[in-house]
């Protein structure tokens, strides 16, 4: 059986970027949250024009360099300047303008002296402390020079960098086209939550729970529904799906049942099978495949609901990312100490969830009360962290570390 980094390390390898070109130009208000796939470079210096980082008065260094509290100077007062005015006048020796924050430098002068260090007298103002040259200014294109790169491809965008893009003007942006992911759920016991369960029934929590993961992740869910356990029919939605989506999520029929038909389909369907198993648990019999004639890649899920959201989380995320032109994502693990004993069978790399605390600064791991069996879902919600007990352990004592996986 495939070990978890190599699991990991296949998918990664099979994914296919978009690539530059399958690209939407979007406006600023719609660009929350996609991936930029050009690189972005303003065309405006930032700050825009030389400017006050205080309330005071904007004068001439020269005249002021060698003033002091015994030896005050004082300067003329002969315009006002206030944040958004357009300085009309030049400053000449021997005076100053009263200036405010963001407010324009005014011609002439080039250093500004904080209200405090002033004192007003009518139309005149009493400087008594000698600045630095070019003190609280903030130059045109201090922080960033037109023309130089501003944000680069392959990052998400957010407030920060909606505030960066707005304020240098950049109003369409080129983005990746967001995935599109088939989700579709096998299993002749399955229906859905409106549906009065008979015997026998359950309801198919899979097809919800896969499509929130993946719009959580900057895919388009496309919900294929429920397919029956029976080849026929398996093989048409499979068909389908694997035709119009760049990645197909399927859960249950991948197991060694009788009526666990996924592998055989795919193989049917000319896919090569790169996974059919992976030492983990929860998530045994996972089954990647790629078809020649596309880039569609199929990720056949067990159906137990946590055995799929966890491989969805170790294994599907990093694939969707890289897809949809995170380039640089990676999962993120701490070290944390667990609040309980972790128990493993030490055969396969176990994840068990629960919640992720700080305490004092450090990270703490408290599991999920009641059972961990992989069909038990219940405890799953809340869920900020799965903490791992690698190959050939089999407990994880109370106060020591472990590795835990964060989930976003
Ligand atoms: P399978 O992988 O098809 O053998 O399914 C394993 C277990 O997960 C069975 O108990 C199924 O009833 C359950 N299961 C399968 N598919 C789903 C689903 N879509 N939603 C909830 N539970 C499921
Ligand atoms: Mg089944």
């Amino acid at each position: 059986m495939l070990s978890v980094q190599a699991a990991e390390a296949i998918i990664l390898n099979l994914v296919k970027s978009l690539d530059s070109n399958q690209v939407e130009i979007v406006a600023l208000e719609e660009a929350n949250g996609r991936i930029l796939a050009q690189p972005v470079t303003g065309k405006l210096d930032i700050p825009h024009w030389d400017n006050s980082a205080m309330d005071g008065y904007a004068l001439r260094y020269q005249d002021v360099q060698n003033c002091s509290a015994e030896k005050p100077v004082t300067l003329e007062i002969v315009s006002e300047i206030a944040a958004g005015d357009r300085p009309q006048t030049e400053i000449q020796p021997g005076q100053a303008a009263r200036i405010f924050t963001g407010a324009m430098l005014p011609p002439g002068t080039d250093t500004i002296v904080m209200q405090e260090n002033t004192q007003r007298q009518g139309d005149r103002v009493l400087i008594r402390q000698s600045p630095q040259l070019q003190e609280f200014v903030r130059h045109q294109g201090a922080f960033y020079q037109a023309g130089t790169p501003l944000l680069a491809a392959g990052i998400k965008i957010g407030a920060a960098e909606i505030a960066v893009l707005a304020t240098s003007q950049c109003t369409q942006l080129s983005v990746y086209r967001r995935p599109q992911v088939a989700i579709l759920s096998t299993g002749d016991e399955l229906v859905t939550p409106e549906q009065a369960l008979q015997p026998g029934q359950i309801v198919d929590s899979n097809q919800y729970a896969l499509a929130s993961f993946v719009a959580n992740n900057g895919g388009i869910p496309i919900k294929l529904g429920i397919i029956a356990d029976r080849p026929t029919e398996l093989k048409q939605a499979i068909a389908q799906a694997i035709a119009s989506a760049d990645l197909v999520l399927s859960t249950g029929g991948v197991s060694v049942g009788d009526y666990d038909y996924v592998e055989r389909i795919l193989t049917e369907l000319g896919g090569t099978l790169h996974i059919r198993s992976v030492a983990v648990k929860p998530g045994k019999p996972l089954t990647v495949a790629t078809f020649k004639d596309n880039n569609c890649l199929y990720f056949g899920i067990p159906g137990n609901p946590v055995s799929a959201l966890v491989s969805c989380w170790r294994f599907v995320q990093p694939a969707l990312k890289k897809l949809s032109g995170q380039f640089n994502y990676q999962p993120r693990f701490v070290s944390a100490k667990t609040r309980h004993d972790l128990q493993a069978g030490g055969t396969r790399e176990t994840y068990l969830w629960g919640q992720l605390h700080l305490a004092d600064g450090k990270y703490e791991f408290a599991l999920a009360g009641g059972s961990h069996s992989s069909g038990n879902l219940i405890n799953l919600a809340q869920t900020t962290g799965l903490a791992i007990v690698p190959v050939g352990q089999k407990l994880i004592t109370a106060g020591e570390a472990v590795k835990v996986m964060l989930l976003d």
